[in-house]
């Protein structure tokens, strides 16, 4: 009876999961979304210890955890504790956590799933007593995919959070030997099979922890969006292996949910990058850097000041705002949604011009813009909003470098060549606001700040945005 109710719940958490997708497709239904996600994984855990209270013939090479009448409320009871304890630090970690540091806590949890598809690998081969070939392959695969989920993880929580350098790291011939080592893990996957022993299945970790970190530190900084989603969808991938290591259901159809959502938005953001999906999976991005761009001269850029900049303002009819990751460090959402309002209310058209990698992760901006209350309809995606910029008076850039950065069309050899961008150049005037010359996350100059309608508005983007409202 327990065992059908827990069943029939495993269903229901994964119906809500399905839907937690559906909805965060769009940003009218976002909210619904993750409370159906939020629901559905409420659902999953209660079943989950309840599951561990009833007792079933475990399959083979499962561990039998209910062999002993008292090891079944104990092991409910420290999987309650486990939730209680991991519970306490998400909504700490959750309340604590800044807009901008989202990307590498991400990278981090994505780690988390990596390390337990090998720990789960290692535990269901040691303590199981007979092995059947095909729960060698899903142990054999489970520990290689979270060997290498969590290694990647980890470079990429490093690059994200500034504490490793952006810049990929070239090894010489560095595809020939992710490939050779490839193959080599493929040979002792295949001994692991034959002849089953914790050696193979230690070098097969071990391989699979020197690629991740290997195949992570090999890309630039530009490419990190396509490789965060990439290794969220890696971690969905672990995760079904390890459903299938513990043979649990709910856990394979979650895994391959987020395996394959994963998938399909890094496939949307390399055609968005105009990267290649084959290179990213090799993990052959970065490459090709030319000469470095920076040591260019582009001449001087000129200079305007909040009172300059509202002055435009009220002679404009169209404006755009393209904001990037430096509006999310000011935290200048709100002013910038007042100063929005204040110019509608003059009967300036605003619109917004979302670029699919601003910020540091996919959808950053429309979440602060949402947030700050700005009207969905005037947030326009950057294929939708790229033919407008002939039209338009001023466009204001508020923290954004790289999304921004003309050098992407014109300079072959730039680290983010090829790379689609907002042509904010193609309007009457640019201002954009930031504290310096500094290059962008990519780290390339752009020749945007020298160009002749271009004028930089140094400062902190929100009291510069702030005394724009002021000069109104
Ligand atoms: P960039 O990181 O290119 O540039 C942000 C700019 O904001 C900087 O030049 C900085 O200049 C400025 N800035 C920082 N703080 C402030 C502040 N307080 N006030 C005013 N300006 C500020 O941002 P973009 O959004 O244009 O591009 C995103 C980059 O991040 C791309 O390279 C993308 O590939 C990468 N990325 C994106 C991810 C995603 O999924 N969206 C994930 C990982 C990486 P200064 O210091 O001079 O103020």
């Amino acid at each position: 009876m327990l065992l059908t109710m827990v069943q029939t719940a495993y269903i229901v958490a994964a119906v809500l999961f399905i839907l937690a997708l559906a909805g965060l497709s769009k940003h009218e239904s976002a909210k619904v979304g993750n409370m159906a996600g939020m629901i559905g994984m409420v659902i999953a855990l209660g079943a989950t210890i309840a599951e561990s209270l009833t007792c079933r013939a475990p399959a083979e090479g499962e561990i039998a955890h209910c062999e002993y009448a008292m090891a079944r409320p104990m092991t409910a009871l420290l999987l309650f504790a486990a939730v209680l304890i991991g519970a306490a630090i998400g909504v700490w970690r959750a309340r604590t956590v800044e807009m901008t540091g989202m990307p590498q806590l991400i990278a981090i949890l994505h780690s988390f799933v990596g390390i337990a598809a090998v720990l789960v690998g290692f535990n269901s081969f040691l303590a199981a007593d007979t092995h059947n070939a095909a729960h060698l392959v899903e142990v054999a695969l489970g520990v290689l995919i979270g060997a290498y989920t969590f290694t990647g993880s980890v470079v990429a929580f490093g690059k994200l959070s500034g504490r490793m350098k952006s810049k990929p790291m070239t090894l010489p011939a560095r595809n020939l030997l992710n490939l050779l080592v490839f193959l080599v893990s493929v040979g002792f996957m295949v001994w692991f099979v034959v002849a089953p022993s914790v050696v193979p299945l230690i070098v097969i970790a071990v391989i699979g922890f020197a690629l991740g970190w290997h195949m992570v530190a090999s890309i630039g900084g530009g490419d990190m969006p396509v490789v965060v989603s990439m290794l969220n969808s890696y971690s969905g991938w672990a995760a079904a292996a390890a459903g299938f290591m513990l043979n649990n259901n709910l856990l394979i159809v979650t895994g391959a949910l987020v395996g394959a959502s994963g998938a399909i938005l890094s496939y949307i953001m390399c055609k968005g990058m105009n990267r290649s999906f084959i290179s990213v999976i090799l993990g052959g991005f970065g490459e090709g850097a030319g000469p470095a761009i920076e040591a260019r001269d582009y001449g001087e850029h000129r200079e305007i000041m909040a009172d300059g900049a509202a002055e435009l303002l009220k002679t404009a009819k169209r404006v755009i705002i393209t904001p990037g990751y430096g509006m999310a460090v000011a935290k200048a959402q709100g002013p910038v949604a007042q100063l929005t309002q204040k110019l509608r209310d003059e009967g300036v058209d605003v619109r917004f011009g979302i670029h699919p990698v601003a910020g540091r992760l996919p959808g950053h901006m429309n979440v602060l813009l949402a947030e700050a209350r700005v009207p969905y309809d005037i947030v326009l995606e950057m294929d939708e909003i790229n033919e407008d910029f002939d039209d338009t008076d001023v466009v204001l850039v508020i923290g954004a470098n790289d999304t921004v950065n003309p050098a992407a069309l014109e300079e072959p050899n730039s680290p983010i060549a090829g790379m689609p961008v907002l042509e904010v150049w193609h309007s009457d005037n640019v201002i954009v606001f930031k504290r310096s010359m500094a290059a962008g996350y990519a780290g390339v100059q752009n020749p945007l700040f020298f160009k002749e309608n271009t004028q930089m508005l140094f400062g902190d983007a929100k009291d510069r945005v702030e005394d724009i409202i002021k000069a109104l």
